[in-house]
């Protein structure tokens, strides 16, 4: 069946939250749960968490290391994983780096082209005084504070692309800061405030004209629609597993092996080294020079899975029914006065992340109200401070869907806020 067909069909709901024993759990007062927080991390299915733990129960020895039989089915384990989260996103096992969450996959990449720099690397990596990295008023503090830190390192300057009124990336100003001095362009694919999805695609191809590396912040993507790294256009690309149905601890950094391959290590130790003296080591081809220490198998195996569930499901039924329900929350929450959606109205190029303020309420005692009903969702400013301040709100209420939500909990958030609204008012 194609990916259109399973769209099409439609995600059964009841079978997707039965995977799912948290959603059957009560809240105050006895409610119900209407867990609508996926954007800051997702509930896991207990097939992720079989895996997890079968992988405990069944083959837990450390990875890479021993010639016993336990640690060769471990190390099978965490290699099998690989090809299955890289097969995910189109991309092949080489280039699939294994790390804690999207945080530190940012991080790694920044802190390696700092170390590229500081040890005179391959020209392709090297930051000089004057080089420009350029970023977005859109980006998560984890897809902004490493670059600030690395220009701090290598004297390169930080540039931004800012956002439409209506919380998207506005690319007015992208042809007059893109120059030659580009060297990286580091972008989110879907905001996790405004659910704003970027053009990526464009972007890529405006940048690698001057030669810069294009970064995708793609945390809030990959869980929730079909991800391709190459039709992106991505050199690099993040992403977090906890995000996406899998266990805490989780995330990658997918790089374009070329550009992996001249990339220096950033943190350093066991299991990376290829020889080591006195005086110097030498290093592993990637991915493993970027993954120090005894890895974290049982949790990629968890990833796998997820990703397997994921796929078996057909990401495009996911994003439809995703789609579906964003649309039915734009509309009931954009239809109570007094409520201001911060972001995109309509689904057209946007996800499941829907903020919202609520006038004469303060987001936090919207999120308070609203968990008195048994409604889980997030507030304040989402990581995302500087766009916050672009659009001018201190602060928000998210609520952001996934696979296992209904319209009836759609509903339900959108007569809390009246609710919220009744009671504050
Ligand atoms: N980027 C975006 C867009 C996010 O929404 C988040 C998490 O909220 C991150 C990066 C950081 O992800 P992680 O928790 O895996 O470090």
């Amino acid at each position: 069946m194609t990916q259109a067909e399973t769209a099409v069909r439609g995600l059964d709901v009841a079978a997707v939250r039965a995977q799912f024993p948290i959603l059957t759990r009560r809240t105050r007062g006895d409610r119900p749960l209407v867990y609508l927080d996926s954007g800051a991390t997702s509930q896991k299915p207990l097939r992720v968490l079989d895996a997890e733990r079968d992988f405990y129960l069944t083959r837990n020895a450390a990875v890479h290391r021993g010639t016993h039989l336990l640690a060769e089915e471990a190390t099978d384990v965490y290699e099998g994983a690989r090809e299955r989260v890289a097969a995910f996103i189109g991309a092949d096992a080489g280039e699939v780096v294994f790390t804690r969450s999207a945080t530190e996959a940012v991080n790694l990449l920044a802190y390696a082209i700092g170390n590229a720099t500081i040890a005179g690397g391959p020209d392709r990596l090297r930051l000089r005084p004057g080089d420009e990295i350029l970023v977005t008023e859109l980006e998560h503090h984890a897809n902004l504070v490493p670059w600030q830190q690395l220009c701090l390192r290598t004297g390169a300057v930080l540039r931004w692309l800012g956002v439409t009124p209506q919380g998207r990336l506005d690319l007015a100003d992208l042809g007059r800061l893109l120059s030659a001095r580009t060297r990286i362009v580091a972008l989110t694919h879907q905001s996790n405030v405004t659910g704003a999805v970027s053009p990526v695609p464009a972007v890529a191809r405006l940048a690698h004209e001057v030669g810069a590396l294009v970064v995708v912040d793609a945390a809030q993507s990959v869980p929730h629609f079909p991800v391709e790294v190459r039709g992106l256009g991505a050199d690099f690309l993040c992403f977090s597993g906890h995000k996406m149905l899998a266990p805490y601890g989780t995330g990658v950094l997918y790089g374009r092996a070329e550009l992996l391959d001249m990339l220096p290590p950033f943190q350093t130790g066991g299991s990376m080294i290829e020889v080591v003296t006195m005086e110097r080591s030498s290093f592993l081809p990637p991915p493993h020079r970027f993954e120090p220490g005894v890895p974290l198998a049982a949790q990629a195996a968890g990833l796998a899975a997820a990703c397997d569930y994921l796929t078996e499901l057909g990401m495009a039924r996911v994003a439809a029914h995703e789609e579906a329900l964003t649309g039915r929350a734009l509309a009931a929450l954009g239809a109570l006065p007094g409520v201001r959606i911060i972001g995109p109205g309509t689904t057209a190029d946007r996800g499941g992340t829907v903020s919202f303020v609520v006038d004469g309420i303060h987001p936090h005692d919207v999120g308070q109200y609203l968990d008195e009903l048994g409604i889980a969702v997030r507030t304040g400013h989402h990581c995302a401070w500087p766009l916050h301040r672009a659009l001018g709100v201190p602060a928000t209420t998210r609520a952001s869907f996934y696979l296992y939500n209904t319209p009836d909990e759609v509903d339900a958030l959108a007569a809390g806020v009246r609710r919220a609204q009744e009671y504050f008012g």
